[in-house]
């Protein structure tokens, strides 16, 4: 079992740049999102149980539609249950499996809902990005050209700043430039490469 880093943040506190810098230096890095994505694709048991217990208008060209799924478990709470308790192992499996070929010293998990899901204790150590919020708002509404106010309502869904920091071993406080926040990724990682020893 390789020996896993949680990676985890607020919406646009950088956690893609720091998971893709960490990559470049050759550690294996597995997505949470992509995998929640993973195991509801066509051919995957999970689709045909959803579409079992929905119906066929959840799916679109053979593919699930989230839009139509998200609309049915926002008008019901007991399916929105339903569906999280065929995911979430599924998830977990998936994520588990794809941590298992790493090769690397170490493996991250990134994960947006580190500590909200709970995930935070299946991993060794987790390392949060934090960022002030008035630069976090800035940076998310420039990545995806939405509004304040839509950034401001998604911060107010996930953990608090201080919440997610109670969970934190170690902090990239990502006020500064990219450059700086890859030299703070380099420097963690030489800081990880001597926590495992050389282990592999
Ligand atoms: P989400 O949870 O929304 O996916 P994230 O935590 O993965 O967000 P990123 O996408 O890595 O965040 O960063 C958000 C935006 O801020 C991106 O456009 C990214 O290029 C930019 N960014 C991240 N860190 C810095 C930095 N230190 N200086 C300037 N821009 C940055």
């Amino acid at each position: 079992k390789p020996w896993i880093l949680g990676l985890t943040g607020g919406i646009g506190s950088g956690k893609t740049a720091a998971a893709n810098h960490f990559a470049r230096l050759g550690i294996h890095v597995v997505d949470a999102d992509q995998a929640a994505r993973w195991v509801v694709e066509p051919g995957r048991p999970a689709l045909q149980q959803i579409v079992e217990h929905f119906g066929p208008g959840v799916l679109h060209e053979g593919a699930l539609n989230r839009a139509a799924l998200r609309e049915r478990i926002f008008l019901d709470p007991n399916e929105r249950i339903w569906l999280e308790r065929l995911l979430h192992p599924l998830i977990r499996a998936e994520v588990a499996a794809h941590l298992a070929d790493a090769e690397s010293p170490y493996a991250i998990l990134v994960s947006p809902l580190l500590v909200e899901s709970g995930q935070y204790r299946q991993v060794d150590r987790v390392l949060v990005v934090d960022v002030p919020e008035a630069l976090q708002v800035e940076r998310t509404v420039g990545r995806d050209l939405t509004s304040e106010e839509q950034v401001r309502a998604i911060l107010k869904v996930q953990a608090s700043r201080e919440e997610r920091l109670r969970h934190a071993d170690d902090v990239l406080l990502n006020d500064h430039d990219l450059a700086w926040l890859q030299a703070e990724v380099e420097r963690l990682h030489r800081f990880y490469l001597t926590l495992r020893g050389g282990r592999q």
